[in-house]
């Protein structure tokens, strides 16, 4: 890349950059396949393919019924394979229950599906808190979980990842299922926050 701009790179750009050479030189990788995975990730996989996922089990009971069974056979349904090997299970909210996800070893996250896991999911605080104190953990995204909502913490790992399929907000039963996608947030399919119905929805207004 040229720039006009002198700005040191960090140290681990050069270290990226480094071993890329290096790997280009000894013929191990193709740039072009380099490429291919890095727009894969920045501009392909993301909390959208998620929200697609969360967004069809609301409008299809039939999905959603099949996606809380077998979990990653559902989601293949959608074409969405590929990327991961593990196994998925989907976790749902409801009144009674709000699922929170976590993990709590290193950093396993549901990346085929929601992208690169945001960096406080993989600090240490998260990690070992959401386990311990989980409503005071989400008390500081906001989240107030009343007493009589029981609170299930999940534990992902190398082999199993999870989803949480928040509720519904009232008043989207309007909404197309285009238009639900776009109110999920990746922190709402991680259990960290709620889907909050949008204020003004184009579909809504006539
Ligand atoms: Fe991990």
């Amino acid at each position: 890349m040229t720039s006009h701009h002198h700005r040191p790179e960090s140290d681990i750009a050069l270290r990226v950059k480094a071993i890329e050479s290096l790997l280009v030189e000894k013929g191990i990788v193709e740039p072009a396949a380099l490429d291919t995975i890095i727009d894969t990730y920045e501009h392909k996989v993301g909390p959208h393919i998620g929200a697609q996922i969360v967004a069809k089990a609301w409008v299809d009971p039939g999905f959603k019924q099949r996606l809380l069974a077998d979990s990653t056979s559902a989601i293949s349904e959608l074409g969405l394979t590929g990327f991961s090997s593990e196994h998925m299970v989907v976790v749902e909210n409801t009144p009674d229950v709000h699922n929170l996800i976590v993990c709590t070893l290193c950093s396993c996250y549901p990346w085929a599906i929601l992208g690169l896991p945001p960096t406080w999911y993989k600090s240490f605080a998260y990690r070992s808190r959401a386990v311990i104190e989980p409503r005071q953990v989400l008390q500081e995204f906001g989240l107030d979980i009343p007493e009589q909502v029981e609170v299930r913490v999940w534990d992902s790992n190398a082999d199993l990842r999870y989803l949480v399929l928040p509720e519904r907000p009232a008043g989207t039963e309007d909404l197309s299922e285009a238009d639900l996608a776009a109110l999920v947030t990746r922190n709402a399919m991680i259990g960290t926050a709620k889907v909050q119905p949008s204020i003004v929805s184009p579909s809504v207004v006539a």
